[in-house]
């Protein structure tokens, strides 16, 4: 018996180091960037586009788009053949601006795991929410941005989308530091924005306003979560760049607030005692202040409702998410069905998610500039894929085919105040193209009939898109990437 034991012993112990040698390889094996092509095609000439004009919601008759440089030079209808040009007929295709997802995470491994997928997708642009990776909450340690690596690297051929603003700080408490000393230390270390991330807690109101008028002193912009116990009048008349996720705003539209916490009574409640005189006059008031609502419909309250769901759970995406991570989602899931196995329990985070749509759609009629953002990372959202995913649910919710459309166009290019180089297609415009086989004024899912991308001067054909999906796929379930994932995540923690 005692020699059996030690042989265990033993055993477990050849294991262990076994295990760990293994481990230390996969996350010192270097990782290979997706092969980007070399050669750019600066003259380019798209014959026969059927453009979808993104501001009035309607589709042009055939036209020629001249290309120079990266910019649309001409839009005309005068047939030519130019020499020195790339001369692609697109004829009955449809030519719309490549798409913009506001609000996605990123982590140091996204060139493997997440940049490809967005632009097989057509998404070119995004915000970058929280790079999970370069998080250092201690403001004394020095920073090295992954967004700044990544644009170097760039340089020489990574294929990554256009990331406007990186954030590695949320705003989760105020622990033995003064709103003035936390915005000064997130603004040395150039931080794009404050965002508070209140999920489990939520700031005392007073501190809430103090970070407001310290952002608004220092000239950073504040966005996020909203306080359930924070004055929306306050809030706006502060600055609030822009509101995220549904369930930041519904506990607005109750007159006694019941509490912060998110449990399945708290939104009973919110859901019962709703009024619709409130939320339109808080969302007329968002509307006429400088403050974008972006709901991320695609993942708020939608995965607590649908996850009963097995195709839901079961998504072909599945096989573009890294290992480790589709199994936390799966633990959640697992865990998250068990806690709320009742019908009547069910019923109730269905519910809050069709609450979330409504909100949405009376935003949009009381004039909220709204931004399509997915929230790509959180559990069973995909980068790239859920963008698409996000149209229909603004659809679902009560915008037209054409407002779905420019949430990912043109709003975000106002937000960020580059109308006239982004957001639409016309002269003198930077030519990031997306070019679909069907209209998607028609029908909002034909975003996804992607023939080809043109950005960075770059066209990318429907072989070159299935060769970055492929790419991410390999990465997806490759042993070493699983490692270096499991190994940024231990690091994040401790
Ligand atoms: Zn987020």
């Amino acid at each position: 018996m005692k020699k059996l034991l030690s042989k265990l012993i033993r055993l477990l112990f050849i294991c262990i180091i076994l295990l760990t040698i293994a481990f230390t390889v996969g996350i010192n094996l270097p990782t290979e960037n997706f092969e980007q092509k070399t050669t750019n095609i600066s003259k380019l000439y798209l014959k026969n586009a059927r453009i979808i004009d993104i501001k009035n919601g309607k589709v042009s008759e055939s036209q020629n788009i001249t290309i120079i440089d990266g910019r649309i030079i001409k839009i005309d209808s005068t047939d030519e053949n130019p020499t020195e040009f790339q001369v692609i007929d697109i004829k009955n295709k449809y030519v719309m601006p490549t798409l913009w997802d506001m609000h996605v995470h990123t982590l140091s491994l996204s060139p493997q795991l997440h940049f490809p997928l967005l632009i097989a997708n057509g998404v070119t642009n995004i915000r970058d929410m929280g790079d999970g990776d370069s998080w250092i909450s201690d403001l004394d340690k020095p920073l090295e941005k992954d967004k700044l690596i990544w644009e170097a690297a760039a340089k020489n051929g990574l294929l990554m989308p256009r990331i406007w603003e990186s954030c590695s700080y949320h705003v989760e408490e105020l622990e033995d530091i003064s709103p003035k000393d936390l915005v000064t230390g997130l603004k040395a270390r150039n931080e794009p924005f404050i965002k508070l991330q209140l999920e489990d807690s939520e700031l005392p109101a007073a501190t809430f306003y103090a970070l407001q008028s310290e952002a608004k002193k220092q000239q950073i912009k504040i966005l996020g979560h909203l306080s359930c116990n924070v004055d929306i009048d306050t809030v706006l008349q502060n600055g609030y760049r822009s509101i995220e996720h549904a369930w930041a705003l519904i506990p607005h539209f109750v007159k006694e607030k019941k509490r912060f916490e998110k449990d399945l009574e708290t939104k009973a409640y919110e859901l019962n005692n709703q009024d619709l005189v409130l939320t339109n006059s808080v969302l007329k008031k968002i509307a006429n202040s400088n403050t974008y609502y972006c709901p991320t419909n695609v993942t708020s309250n939608r995965k607590e409702a649908l996850v009963f769901d097995k195709e839901f759970t079961e998504s072909p995406h599945n096989e573009y998410v890294e290992t480790v991570q589709l199994k936390l989602w799966r633990l959640w899931a697992s865990l998250h069905k068990s806690g709320y196995d009742k019908p009547e329990q069910q019923a109730i985070l269905r519910n809050y998610y069709r609450k979330g749509l409504e909100i949405t759609d009376l935003a949009h009629k009381n004039g909220v500039k709204i931004l399509a953002g997915t929230d790509a990372l959180d559990r069973y959202v995909y980068h790239g894929f859920s963008l698409h995913d996000e149209l229909v649910e603004l659809t679902k919710a009560g915008l037209s085919n054409a407002e779905a459309l420019k949430t990912a166009t043109i709003t975000p290019s106002e937000y960020y105040q580059v109308t006239a180089d982004y957001g639409s297609i016309e002269e003198g415009k930077i030519a990031d193209l997306l070019i679909l086989e069907k209209n998607p004024l028609e029908e909002i899912s034909n975003t996804k009939s992607i023939e080809a991308v043109y950005f960075n001067q770059q066209l990318y054909e429907k072989q070159d898109l299935d060769s970055m999906k492929n790419y991410v796929r390999e990465q997806a379930k490759s042993f070493s990437i699983s490692c270096k994932f499991l190994w940024n995540m231990l690091k994040g923690m401790f």
